[in-house]
């Protein structure tokens, strides 16, 4: 056993779950992220079975220094999820889910992924807005904001969540929703883990599917310009109950091409009728759209997004898709070194932007979130894979007009960046931040920092 490792022992004998360290065989299973690019070696993982493991964990951490990353799906392309040094809470065997069919609300653990949690709901013919990749973790999504492909109707992930269950710096347990601990229930929608470990969540289920409409069309690149005009357009006019997004790509046969996908939630007639311009614009190359179980939706894009992959992304969120934009995306992409490399434009629309700016502490309530993602395979092409996704963010600034969705910051941006993460709300978070977290014990995350006027008044 190394000292390092010895020094657990303790944390071992109060905890239900394993607590891994360098001297386990499972350590280096146990300490990846989903971002094969992240290559962090944390001190220990304490693998968490209970809210009791969660406090034990946050109290051996805090009174010994050492740093707490949390990881739900692991799905932070920064790496938020583990560490170096310290001690990572892994909530990757707290999948526990209740659903209660006639309040329609789901109370889930955080360690489930959206296709989990999407699984338990269906069953009841319910869901609320996820994410649109199967094995991202519920935890992170919902703690950043949460778009997907039911916000026009539903609103945000955030703006479906009830309550959750926190456990603060000082170990406590407390329960945060609108009438118990209002501050902390605002922060914790949009504010990231940067309040205090999430171990319940509560969410606002909906009637949805089994079967909805939705689906992709696919493009060849070479009309790419007209095909993101087109869309532009049709989203001005698309209903809250279609949520369509765009994408530059490169397609299963390895060629070039501009997507569209998209999902409607109502009666199947009026999804066909609503996706029907789509389908005929073009036409395109490859349509799979058309009526689809609400659970086939949800896996539309698993297969582009694999994991174990090395990733480098950036952000930002555009105010539309103008000509300029569309030629600069166009014209990077022509140039992408990996296939699996795409350009992703998902608005925030419906009623994801009807809720005022400071009801949540997620901000972005308007404009089209663009995700500038690399992947790729062969380490040996991070240079040119990092540059890429670079030089892209470069080019498209002068459209930019500001903010940053927080779940997609890297872990190189800088506090300006994560200041534009927050936008309006980054004074009131710090003010909560002083009051939960005056000590800035949970730091790696798009950190806020604790307010020291505020520290000195609670
Ligand atoms: C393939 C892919 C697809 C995506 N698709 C979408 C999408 O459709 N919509 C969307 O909105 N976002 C999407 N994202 C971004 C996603 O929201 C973030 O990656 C998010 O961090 C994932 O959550 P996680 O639990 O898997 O991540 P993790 O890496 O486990 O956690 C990320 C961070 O969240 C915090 N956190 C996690 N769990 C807890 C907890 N229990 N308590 C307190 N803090 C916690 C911590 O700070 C942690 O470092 C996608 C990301 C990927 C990689």
């Amino acid at each position: 056993m190394t000292i390092e490792s010895s020094i657990f022992e303790e944390l071992r004998l109060r905890q239900r779950g394993a607590v891994i360290t360098a001297a386990d065989t499972e350590y280096d299973a146990a300490r990846r992220v989903w971002n094969a690019l992240i290559d962090r070696r944390p001190a220990a993982i304490a693998r968490c079975h209970s809210a009791v493991d969660v406090i034990g964990a946050v109290n051996f951490a805090r009174e010994r220094g050492l740093a707490i990353a949390v990881r739900g799906g692991a799905h932070s392309v920064a790496g938020n999820g583990t560490c170096d040094g310290g001690l990572v809470i892994d909530f990757s065997a707290m999948k526990g889910i209740r659903v209660d069919p006639r309040r329609r609300r789901a109370r889930a653990e955080p360690g489930l992924r959206w296709a989990e949690f999407d699984r338990e709901t269906q069953a009841f013919g319910l869901a609320t807005t996820g994410g649109t990749v199967g094995d991202t973790g519920i935890a992170g999504l919902t703690l950043g904001g949460g778009f997907g492909w039911l916000e026009g109707t539903l609103g945000m992930t955030v703006d479906n969540l009830v309550s959750a269950d926190v456990v603060l710096a000082t170990g406590e347990l407390v329960h945060a929703s609108g009438d118990e601990n209002p501050d902390l229930f605002w922060a914790i929608r949009g504010g990231g883990g940067n309040f205090g470990v999430v171990t319940s969540f509560e969410y606002q289920l909906h009637p949805i599917g089994p079967t909805i409409v939705g689906g992709l069309v696919i493009h060849p690149f070479e009309r790419a310009a007209e095909v993101l005009a087109f869309y532009s357009e049709f989203l001005r006019g698309a209903p809250d109950a279609l949520t369509v997004a765009a994408v530059i790509m490169t397609a299963p046969d390895g060629n070039k091409a501009c997507g569209i996908a998209g999902a409607y939630v109502g009666a199947i007639e009026e999804g066909e009728a609503a996706l029907r311009p789509l389908k005929e614009f073009g036409p395109p190359i490859l349509d799979m759209m058309g009526p689809i179980p609400y659970l086939g939706q949800q896996a539309l894009l698993d297969q582009a997004m694999p994991p174990n992959v090395l990733n480098y992304w950036k952000a930002d969120f555009v105010a539309d898709l103008s000509a300029g934009l569309i030629e600069t995306a166009i014209d990077a992409y022509s140039r992408v070194p990996s296939p699996m490399s795409s350009l992703l434009f998902f608005p925030i629309h419906g009623a994801a932007s009807r809720v005022p700016v400071d009801a949540t502490a997620f901000p972005h309530r308007r404009g089209i979130h663009m995700g500038i993602y690399s992947l790729w395979t062969d380490s040996a092409e991070r240079q040119r894979n990092v540059a890429w996704v670079r030089s892209t963010w470069d080019a498209i600034q002068p459209f930019v007009p500001g903010g940053v969705y927080v779940n997609e910051l890297g872990d190189d941006e800088g506090d300006d960046r994560v200041r534009e993460a927050y936008g309006p709300n980054y004074a009131r978070l710090s003010q909560i931040k002083a009051k939960y977290d005056p000590q800035n014990l949970f730091h790696l995350n798009a950190n806020i920092k604790p307010a020291r006027v505020a520290a000195a008044t609670f």
